[in-house]
C-alpha cells in the first residue's frame, strides 16, 4: 500500500493498492498493443488528440491543481499555472510537430547521384517508461508526454507515491480525451519494480527526472540493457550578480526563483554569486523579497508558499542549513520549521566546501557567495557538480553573452527567470544529466532517426 499525505495537514488523503506482477504484466501487454495502432496514425491524427488534452486540461486546471496542491503543498496559484503551462505545451508541440518531424531529403552535393531522394525520417520507438518526481507531477510528466506520444511512442508512468493521485488523474485526463486505452498508463509500483520494467523487451526506452542517486541507478540499468535514456537531475544553478545589474529586479527574481514551489525546483537559483562591491545593497533587497513571502495553507490565495512536500525533504534541508552555519557561513534570515513548513533561510559568506554550496538544496534556502569580479563569478559558478542553468544579471548585454558562454550548463538566462519553455531545449551537463526536453531536441529523443537510401 502506498498512502498520500497532505504535508500542510499531515493528514493521509488516500492509500492506493500497488499493482501486482498480474496487473503490471496487463499494463505492459496493453502498451505493447497499443503502440501497433497508435504508431501507424498520422502525425495529424495524434495531434489532433494532443490539441483536445490541452483543452481538457484547460477546463480542468481548478480540479487539477487542487489535487496537486493537497498532494505536495505547492500554493493553488502555482498549481493552476502548472496545468495551464501543461496544456499549453499540448497547443506547442500540436501546432510545430509536423514541421519538427518532417521527413529531411537527403541533397546530393552534384544535386543529382543515388542519394537523390533518400530521405531521414523520425520514428517512434515503442513504449517508454517515465520515473517522475513529486516536485512538479503535472509538469514533469506532460513536458515527456506531449511530445513523446505526439511522436507515435505509447507512455508508462511510474510517478512518485506521494502524488499518485496526480498520476492517476493525467492518466484520466488522456483517457477521457479518447486516447486509445494502453497510450498512456500510470503504474503503481515500487522502486525495485523498475529493474524489471527496464528488463522487459517491450519496454524501449526510459526518461528519469529525479535525484542523481536515482539516475545513476536508472542509467546503468539502462545501459546494461542497451536502452536509451534521458536524465533530467539536481542542479544548484548560480545566479550572477554584476555590480550593474538592475538591483531591484534582479533581487525580486532571485527570491522568486529560489522560494517558489518552497524551493523544490531543479532550477531554481541556488546560488547567488554577487560582485563584492553591490552585495550589501542586494542583500537589503533579498531581505526585503523575503519579507513579503506570506506563508501558509497553500490553498488559500493569499499564501505566496506553502509546506515542503514531504517530512524527510525538510529533514534533509534543515541538516544542509545547520551543517553550512556550523562551516562558518551567517544567518541572515529565516530558520524556523514546523513539521514541513519552513521558513525562508538566508545565508551568508558561503564558500566551496560547505554543504549549501557543493549539494543540491532543495527547499527555501538562498545563500550569497562573494566573487571579487566577473571572472571570479564565472569560477565560482563553474565549481559545481552540478550544470542544469544559471542566470546573469548584468545591464551589458554583450556582456552577459559573453560570459554565458562560459558557464558549464545547460542553459543560463541573461536578467530573466530561469524556466523551462516549450519553445527552447532544456536539461543539464556533468551530473545534472543528459538529454534535452521540449523544443524540437526534445521531440526528438525518443525516435528512431532512420536513413532511407534509395539507389
Ligand atoms: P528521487 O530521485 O528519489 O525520486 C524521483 C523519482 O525517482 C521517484 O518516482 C522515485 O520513486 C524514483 N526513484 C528513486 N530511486 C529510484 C531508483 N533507484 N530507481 C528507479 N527509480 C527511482 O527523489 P526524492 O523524492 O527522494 O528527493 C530527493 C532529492 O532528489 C531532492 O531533495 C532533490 O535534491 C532531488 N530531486 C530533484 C528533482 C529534480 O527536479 N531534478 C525532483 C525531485 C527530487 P520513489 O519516490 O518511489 O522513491
Amino acid at each position: 500500500m502506498f498512502a498520500s499525505i497532505n504535508p500542510y495537514s499531515q493528514k493521509r488523503i488516500k492509500s492506493y493498492r500497488a499493482d501486482n506482477a498480474s496487473i503490471i504484466e496487463w499494463k505492459l501487454k496493453q502498451a505493447d498493443r497499443a503502440f501497433a495502432d497508435w504508431s501507424v496514425l498520422s502525425l495529424r491524427e495524434r495531434t489532433d488528440y494532443l490539441r483536445k488534452v490541452g483543452q481538457y486540461l484547460t477546463a480542468n486546471k481548478q480540479r487539477y491543481g487542487e489535487l496537486m496542491t493537497a498532494e505536495m503543498g505547492k500554493t493553488l496559484k502555482e498549481a493552476v499555472a502548472e496545468v495551464e503551462k501543461c496544456a499549453a505545451t499540448c497547443t506547442f508541440y500540436a501546432d510545430h510537430a509536423e514541421a519538427f518531424l518532417a521527413d529531411q531529403s537527403i541533397k546530393s552535393d552534384r544535386g543529382d547521384g543515388p542519394a537523390q531522394s533518400s530521405v531521414i525520417t523520425y520514428q517512434p520507438l515503442g513504449p517508454v517508461l517515465a520515473i517522475m518526481p513529486w516536485n512538479f507531477p503535472f509538469w514533469q510528466v506532460m513536458r515527456f508526454a506531449i511530445p513523446g506520444l505526439i511522436a507515435g511512442n505509447v507512455g508508462l508512468l511510474k510517478h512518485a507515491p506521494n502524488v499518485f493521485g496526480c498520476s492517476l488523474a493525467i492518466e484520466e485526463a488522456f483517457r477521457e480525451c479518447g486516447l486509445p486505452t494502453g497510450v498512456f498508463q500510470s503504474l503503481l509500483v515500487d522502486v525495485p519494480v523498475v529493474e524489471d520494467l527496464l528488463k522487459d523487451k517491450r519496454v524501449k526506452a526510459v526518461t528519469l527526472t529525479g535525484s542523481g542517486r536515482a539516475g545513476a541507478s536508472v542509467a546503468s540499468i539502462a545501459g546494461r540493457e542497451i536502452k536509451k535514456s534521458v536524465l533530467e537531475l539536481g542542479g544548484s544553478d548560480a545566479l550572477i550578480v554584476l555590480a550593474d545589474a538592475d538591483l531591484d529586479k534582479a533581487a525580486e527574481v532571485a527570491i522568486k526563483s529560489r522560494m517558489q514551489n518552497a524551493g523544490q525546483s531543479c532550477i531554481a537559483a541556488k546560488r547567488f554569486i554577487v560582485e563584492k562591491s553591490v552585495k550589501k545593497q542586494f542583500t537589503e533587497r533579498l531581505l526585503h523579497q523575503i519579507s513579503q513571502i506570506k506563508q501558509g495553507d497553500p490553498m488559500d490565495e493569499a499564501t505566496t508558499m506553502g509546506p515542503m512536500a514531504r517530512l524527510d525533504l525538510a529533514d534533509a534541508i534543515e541538516r544542509q542549513y545547520q551543517e553550512t552555519l556550523a562551516k562558518g557561513a551567517k544567518r541572515l534570515t529565516g530558520g524556523q520549521r514546523d513539521k514541513c513548513n519552513v521558513q525562508p533561510m538566508l545565508l551568508d559568506n558561503v564558500q566551496p566546501g560547505m554543504a549549501a554550496f557543493d549539494e543540491e538544496t532543495f527547499g527555501p534556502l538562498a545563500v550569497l557567495i562573494d566573487a571579487k569580479d566577473e571572472a571570479d563569478a564565472v569560477r565560482l559558478a563553474n565549481q559545481s557538480d552540478f550544470g542544469l542553468g544559471s542566470a546573469i544579471w548584468t545591464q551589458d548585454l554583450d556582456r552577459g553573452n559573453r560570459l554565458a558562454r562560459q558557464i558549464q550548463a545547460g542553459s543560463v538566462f541573461i536578467n530573466g527567470l530561469m524556466r523551462s519553455d516549450a519553445r527552447v531545449p532544456f536539461g543539464g551537463i556533468k551530473t545534472s544529466g543528459f538529454g534535452r526536453e521540449l523544443s524540437e531536441a526534445g521531440i526528438k529523443e525518443f525516435v528512431n532517426v532512420k536513413t532511407i537510401w534509395i539507389e
